[in-house]
């Protein structure tokens, strides 16, 4: 990242593989149609994913939808414009594939989304993840005793990749025996290991069949390469030799340092690269007393088990909140709790709203519930499908061209328009009263305002704020 800030990039493109791996830095802006359509549902307009863009995405993670390939930009015109996916005309890498092939993308977009959430320098771990792929190619049938058989592996690259070389950015995968054998030499080589994340991507594809096998082996192989005594001094040495910082790091801390910080600055790296070296060892480190004390931190702990926010955590703690992420990236285990706890309260508090509002107007129809609570709607519309369509099913039926509802909503979008302007321009100083003096419109209809959902969802927090 310094490099790309700076002025030269250096050998930055050798090093992240481009040079040497044939694939090339061609990234083209990438959308799930299936996504724009909801976005434009939900947001009113459609924006681009990430999980869209990475390299190896080439379905829709969500919708399993072959991804479609934005033509601007590509072919080098207006490549410095900023754009929205309604400003861009389409292309169709993915002619009606099969379903086999389909399966197969989503796979490999699977992975790019799980590695791209890792902290950077997952794969890094060299000596894990040769381990990893030579345990799994030994389990296929296409190693023994740690020597590849050549001629059976690279055949079966070669049939397995052949499908997936229609698309551009895959066209490099290997189509020769000799490619094939050429990748497999660098997947288990301890020296020149693969640099760019497609290679990984695929690989695992074709030895695990997804993402969370590969994950699970390749987890407990770094685990038994962390715990002393099942490393023999050989494989400390390849530790070494791969990761020379890292492994000096973990030596100290496990010869008893304390300090991250005086490690750090030993081995000349920031304290929190080696706290997340640490953690990833399963090393517990000594923490700073000064800052977190044992009863503070375990309270902190039990706090974002619940899925507290960061920033409330950090105030109501007195600490920073750079201490609560660091404790929430250095505590085994606490980062997956705290977003599955996230993930449950977002879900009941949405739930909840969205059941609020329902039972507020048991008149209204879905569509006035979701402007009365839109991100409600929103969230659960998102992550809670099931439960929304469960709702919206036992809502009354508003029927459509009903002359008088038509009426209404047109009145309430009028009135919440000026209401939102009336409010935006009083500011602070804005009160019920000086809201209709604004709005002389609002007054006549203040005793059916059960009828203008959204004049009212807006009316309602001066109201609160003025009772309070
Ligand atoms: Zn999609």
């Amino acid at each position: 990242m310094a490099a790309m800030a700076g002025d030269a990039i250096g050998s930055l493109k050798y090093r992240l593989g481009l040079l040497t791996s044939r694939f090339r830095a061609h990234h083209p802006l990438k959308s799930c149609p299936v996504c724009r359509t909801e976005d434009r549902h939900v947001y009113q307009v459609a924006y681009w994913h990430v999980s869209h863009q990475l390299p190896g995405a080439w379905v829709c993670p969500h919708h399993g939808e072959p991804l479609q390939e934005s033509r601007l930009k590509s072919n080098g015109v207006g490549r410095f414009h900023w754009l929205l996916p309604s400003g861009t005309t389409w292309r169709s890498p993915l002619q009606s594939p099969s379903s086999l092939v389909t399966g197969r993308l989503v796979k490999l977009a699977e992975g790019a989304t799980a590695l791209h959430r890792l902290p950077p320098g997952y794969l890094l771990d060299q000596p894990a993840l040769r381990a990893t792929y030579l345990e799994a190619l030994e389990q296929a049938g296409f190693a023994k005793g740690g020597r590849v058989h050549h001629a059976l592996a690279a055949q079966a690259l070669v049939d397995s990749y052949r499908p997936l070389r229609h698309l551009d950015e895959l066209q490099a995968l290997p189509a020769t025996e000799a490619q094939a054998s050429a990748m497999l030499t660098r997947l288990v080589s301890v020296h020149r290991m693969l640099t760019h994340p497609l290679w990984h991507l695929a690989a695992i594809e074709f030895l695990f069949g997804g993402w969370q096998a590969f994950r699970k082996s390749f987890e407990s192989h770094r685990r038994s390469a962390a715990t002393p005594g099942t490393t023999g001094p050989a494989a400390s040495l390849k530790t070494i030799r791969s990761h020379p910082r890292k492994a000096a790091a973990l030596a100290l801390l496990k010869n008893g340092a304390t300090s991250c910080r005086s490690v750090a600055l030993s081995v000349g790296v920031d304290t929190g690269t080696v706290m997340a070296w640490a953690t990833a060892a399963g090393v517990t480190v000594g923490r700073r007393p000064k800052q977190l004390t044992k009863p503070k931190r375990a309270a902190l702990v039990k706090a974002l088990r619940r899925g507290t926010d960061k920033a409330e955590a950090a105030t109501r703690h007195q600490v920073s909140v750079q201490t609560v992420t660091r404790l929430l990236r250095t505590e085994v285990g606490l980062q997956t709790a705290w977003h599955a706890a996230r993930h449950a309260r977002a879900q009941a508090d949405a739930r909840h709203a969205w059941s609020s509002a329902s039972k507020r107007k048991t008149t209204l129809g879905a569509k006035a519930i979701r402007a009365l609570a839109p991100a409600a709607y929103a969230w659960l519309y998102r992550n809670d499908r099931a439960w929304l369509q469960g709702q919206i099913a036992t809502l009354p039926k508003v029927p459509a061209g009903n002359h008088a509802g038509t009426n209404w909503r047109h009145r309430d979008a009028e009135l919440s328009r000026l209401v939102s302007q009336a409010i935006e321009d009083l500011g602070a100083r804005a009160t019920l009263q000086r809201v209709y003096q604004a709005v002389p419109a609002l007054k006549a209809k203040l005793g059916q305002l059960d009828r203008l959902p959204m004049t009212s969802a807006l009316l309602a927090p001066v109201r609160r704020r003025q009772h309070h």
